[in-house]
């Protein structure tokens, strides 16, 4: 660590946070985010799913998979990156986090941009997109584009992606998520190990 850079510490994460009542009640455990505090590039989901709640870190099940073999495939190990949720406690039924739960969770969101200080931050899916850049557009539309977003007085850029998931429900968007994978690559200075479209998973 140089002498000007911030100390590479684990962000603040709420150890029995008690301000959501209803995830409070169905929770196993509060999911925090999972990879190496100095990551350049931040991925955040939307919230966990049962396999998150059950081993308590992010993007374990099958979206899970989906990413990280994108993430691969555009030469990027997904032990490089750091990964977390807007909303940290799984909702019940697979429900959306609503207003409520995303704004008091977004406090740790916040700290964690901070501590991670990524070159991109990549929000999954509408959730998180909404969250960070405080608009409600088509998560198609905007993905892939870069916009500068100013979090803690510092300019940082965020490139809002497809949720994994969304491939899974609808194979056509699976090339949009791949370019933006591509896009984050090229911005971070990781080489995709081929050309090839995401169509044989
Ligand atoms: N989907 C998300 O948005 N987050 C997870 O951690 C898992 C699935």
């Amino acid at each position: 660590m140089g002498e000007n850079e911030p100390p590479e510490t684990e962000p603040p994460t709420p150890a029995d946070c008690t301000r959501c009542d209803e995830l409070c009640e169905n929770r196993t455990q509060i999911v925090n985010g999972d990879g190496p505090v100095d990551a350049s590039i931040l991925i955040v989901g939307e919230a966990p799913g049962a396999n998150e709640d059950s081993r308590g870190k992010p993007f374990v099940g099958r979206s899970g998979d989906v990413l990280t073999d994108a993430l691969l495939r555009n030469g990027i190990n997904r032990r490089d990156v750091r990964i977390t949720n807007t909303v940290r406690c799984k909702p019940p039924e697979n429900r959306d986090p609503t207003m409520e739960e995303r704004e008091n969770c977004f406090p740790y969101l916040f700290d964690e941009i901070i501590a991670v200080d990524p070159v991109v931050i990549v929000p999954v899916g509408k959730v998180p997109i909404e969250a960070l850049l405080d608009v409600s557009v088509s998560v198609t539309d905007i993905s892939g584009t870069c916009i500068t977003k100013s979090f803690g007085g510092r300019e940082r850029t965020v490139v809002p992606c497809l949720h994994p998931a969304a491939t899974l429900y609808d194979p056509g968007t699976k090339d949009l998520f791949n370019e933006t994978l591509r896009k984050i690559a090229t911005i971070t200075g990781h080489t995709p190990q081929s050309q090839t479209s995401l169509d044989d998973y």
